[in-house]
């Protein structure tokens, strides 16, 4: 089975163009069969088609459907409204269902504020941007569409927060370059990670947890150790910074 795409036809010289047309138009040069003409005429028109530049496919963030979103209540006991989902993959991100430990994550675990979907955007651009060799950011949970409960009847250990569209889990970046959550801490990019949690402070994070075996550091009141938090770090992004 070949996979090869179709070659676009090679655009002719116009003055070729142009001699085809005639022929076909006043039937000059008929001195080919009747039948040949027709081919000709249709080379004519077909190669002025195939000259329009081909456009790339639109990156999957064109596609989300932006609009104005409020969070409900409080991240342990709330809702989310007006909810934006995250795509499956974008140029700079992959995520990933940690039930099932595959990518993509279903659609229903990946609903944020808009403003959580736009630090999202933003961190793993200014990530790939910084290290182009490095694997892209690794998304997990954000919110159910309407938020609310999000706990172990959901799969795996479930959350306790994760309930109004202001939280979303991040995994490090390994240090083997695979887009996947690490396994235990020692795949863990100290580096890239440490940077990791740099850009989500300074894009305004009102928390970032991280696991105590990771060394990760940060501003007291922002930067966090909790505990199951070795291959994932969790940013809180504070109500007030929605619509900044
Ligand atoms: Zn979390």
């Amino acid at each position: 089975m070949s996979h090869r795409r179709p070659v676009p036809a090679r655009p002719r010289p116009l003055v070729v163009l142009v001699a085809a047309a005639l022929a076909a138009v006043t039937g000059a040069g008929s001195a080919a069969a009747p039948g040949e003409v027709r081919p000709l005429a249709v080379a004519a028109v077909g190669p002025a088609a195939a000259v329009s530049p081909v456009r790339p496919p639109p990156p999957p963030e064109a596609s989300i459907r932006w609009r104005r979103s409020r969070a409900l209540g409080r991240p342990d006991r709330g809702r989310l409204a007006g909810g934006v989902q995250l795509p499956a993959e974008g140029t700079h991100f992959v995520t990933v269902d940690p039930v099932g430990r595959r990518s993509p994550n279903p659609g229903w675990r990946r609903y944020g504020t808009d403003r959580l979907v736009r630090v999202l955007l933003r961190v793993a651009g200014e990530h790939t941007a910084a290290h182009p060799e490095a694997p892209r950011l690794v998304i997990g949970d954000l919110s159910r569409p309407r938020g609310g409960l999000f706990g172990p009847e959901f799969g795996g250990d479930g959350h306790r927060s994760h309930q109004n569209g202001l939280d979303a889990d991040v995994y490090y970046p390994r240090r083997d370059g695979r887009e996947t959550m690490p396994a235990r801490v020692g795949q863990v990019d100290r580096r890239l990670a440490q940077e990791l949690v740099d850009r989500f402070v300074r894009a305004g994070a009102q928390y970032v947890f991280v696991g105590p075996r990771t060394g990760l550091r940060g501003p007291a009141k922002v930067v966090m150790v909790l505990a199951n938090h070795d291959d994932h770090l969790h940013v809180r992004l504070d109500r007030a910074v929605i619509g900044r």
